[in-house]
Parts: C-alpha cells; sequence; structure tokens
C-alpha cells in the first residue's frame, strides 16, 4: 500500500510521520529539533527522522516514494532551498534541504513552507475538509497562514503567499519581528496579547479571576488568560477581545481579497479559547467587513493540531494530493 511520509521542523521539535492516502496516520512521533545547534546538525537529524520512517515502511510493507519537508521561513519549493531568515534556526538561509537529503537518501525530497502546508492539511483532512477555498492560519508565538484555492496550494510568485502576520494593520505601528512595521503579527500574537493583559492587570483597581492569578504567582500564562476568558472573567473577556479585533482587522483583508468557504484557525490560543473564542472571531469579523460577503463562509477551529504539519508535509506534492 502506498504511503505519504512527512517531517515538520519546527523551533523546539520535530514532529515525523506516516499517512495513507486518506489521510489515515500510520506513524508518528516527534524528537527535539535542537533549533539552536548547528545547521549540520538540523540536516542529520531531518535525516534520521526519514530513515526511521523508510525503515518502518518498509518494515509495513508501505511503498513510499518521496519524503515531504516542512520547514519555517521562506522557501522555493521548486528547488526545496529555503530562501528566507527563519528567526527561530540559525544560518538556515539558503540551506538547499531538498538537494542534501535527496543525495543521502535516494530518494525525492520536498520542501515548503510549515505554516502553508498546514493549511493543506486542514483543507485535505482537517476543519477545512469539503471546502475548496481556504485560509487557515495559526497563531501563536508568530502567525502564519496559507491560502488553498480550488484545492491547490498558493504559493505565490516569490514563494511568499499566505505571508498573513505581516499584513500591515497600522501605519508605520509596532516593530515587528520581521523589520516592518505595523505587522499583525506585532498585535495579534501571543506576545502582545500577554503584553496588553499585564498592563491591565498592574492598572489600580483590577479585579477577578485572572488578576487573583497574577498576584498569586507575579505572572501570567496565555494559558491562564484563554482559561480565565472560557470561564468569563471580565478582564480576561476584554483583553481577548481586544486581540480579536486585532486578528480580525487582518481577516478582513482576507476576506475582501479572495472571500474564501471557509477560515481555519489554528494555534495554542485558539486552542485555549475553543468554541467561545471562534465565535467572538466570527462578531468581530463580521462588523469590518462588506454586507452578506461572510454569508456562506465558515470559521472553524484547526482539527489536526500539532500533526498538520508532517500531514501537510507528505501531500506537498500535488499530484499525490488524493
Ligand atoms: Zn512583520
Amino acid at each position: 500500500m502506498k504511503a505519504f511520509a512527512g517531517i515538520d521542523l519546527g523551533g523546539t521539535n520535530i514532529k515525523y510521520g506516516l499517512i495513507d492516502s486518506a489521510g489515515k496516520i500510520l506513524f508518528d512521533k516527534s524528537t527535539p529539533a535542537h533549533a539552536h545547534s548547528s545547521k549540520s546538525e538540523i540536516l542529520n537529524r531531518l535525516e534520521s527522522c526519514a530513515k526511521e520512517l523508510l525503515e518502518f515502511g518498509a518494515a509495513s510493507d508501505y511503498l513510499i516514494s518521496y519524503i515531504g519537508v516542512g520547514s519555517p521561513g521562506t522557501v522555493d519549493s521548486i528547488k526545496g532551498r529555503i530562501l528566507g531568515h527563519s528567526p527561530n534556526i540559525r544560518d538556515w538561509k539558503g540551506t538547499n534541504i531538498s538537494k542534501h537529503l535527496s543525495k543521502r537518501l535516494k530518494l525525492p525530497v520536498y520542501v515548503g513552507n510549515d505554516a502553508n502546508l498546514m493549511a493543506l492539511a486542514e483543507t485535505m483532512f482537517g476543519a477545512g475538509h469539503g471546502n475548496k477555498n481556504v485560509f487557515c492560519t495559526t497563531v501563536g508565538t508568530g502567525i502564519g497562514g496559507g491560502i488553498v484555492v480550488n484545492g491547490k496550494l498558493i504559493k505565490g510568485s516569490a514563494f511568499s503567499a499566505g505571508e498573513f502576520g505581516h499584513i500591515p494593520i497600522v501605519m508605520d505601528g509596532k516593530k515587528c519581528g520581521c523589520g516592518l512595521k505595523g505587522c499583525l503579527e506585532a498585535y495579534a500574537a501571543a506576545a502582545n496579547l500577554l503584553s496588553m493583559a499585564k498592563n491591565e492587570l498592574r492598572k489600580p483597581g483590577a479585579k477577578g479571576s485572572l488578576f487573583r492569578i497574577f498576584s498569586k504567582n507575579g505572572d501570567i500564562t496565555i494559558k491562564d488568560i484563554m482559561v480565565q476568558f472560557r470561564e468569563r472573567d471580565p478582564l480576561a473577556t476584554g483583553i481577548v477581545q481586544k486581540h480579536v479585533d486585532y486578528l480580525a482587522t487582518g481577516l478582513a483583508a482576507v476576506v475582501h481579497l479572495f472571500n474564501p468557504d471557509a477560515i481555519i484557525i489554528g494555534g495554542g490560543i485558539a486552542d485555549g479559547g475553543g468554541r467561545d473564542y471562534i465565535k467572538m472571531i466570527k462578531s468581530s469579523l463580521e462588523k469590518r467587513v462588506i454586507p452578506d460577503s461572510m454569508n456562506k463562509m465558515k470559521i472553524a477551529k484547526a482539527r489536526l493540531g500539532n500533526k498538520a504539519g508532517f500531514i501537510g508535509a507528505a501531500i506537498q506534492k500535488e499530484d499525490m494530493v488524493p
């Protein structure tokens, strides 16, 4: 039986696995990425993950004809080479993952941008299943995105499509990690959600359950904020509303640009906020788009969790998409 092998290189972990043509997970594992180590060390780790997948495949009579890799950064998916700088991995720019690994594995190796590949996975086998035109974003430490039109991933003329986090939402606004100003990521990613919360909690008269956690521990986490949001603590709700309004400002651009059938939201903040968080995004977005543009559009939480990366990597070679 045919199986598809995917490896997702993250800043913390490398997740890798095998799926069948219906998206069923046949093998799945995770190992530390040691992203701070050298480029050759990371390439060696990717190689040993691929070998493990091939060995498992051979032992179980699965036919694997290529390896798919997902990486942070801008990826030239034709050459399999990293074009842009990846903040989490030193010296990653310029690395030709495909050339390096395919020589050692004696198999074709395809490489794509991690957030793009997650979008592909959610469209094929996750929350976007059944929809042809899907926008998928992950909101966490950073904000990534991926655009699927007619079931195909849009990569862009210079492989920069779906860079949702760097859509400017404030002219000359806050400085972003990418070097630009006013990017959505500077306002709606985890760091700003935390700092907005701490600002509110330090104000005189702050009260409620999130404030009690903050007073007791001297600090709070994103998880604390999202748990207290679900418990309807007014201070937590107010902060999450502000974060959601920033996010919806970015999503309004997406709705107006290509009016997808579905918007899928993944990442740690959405996981913590659950259904109430998705509802809040929907109503904030409705206030920011032209009438009726959302009539047929669904907004849902991502379903594949941290497995979306390797699943998308595994199915990135388009003619292999079931
Ligand atoms: Zn930016």
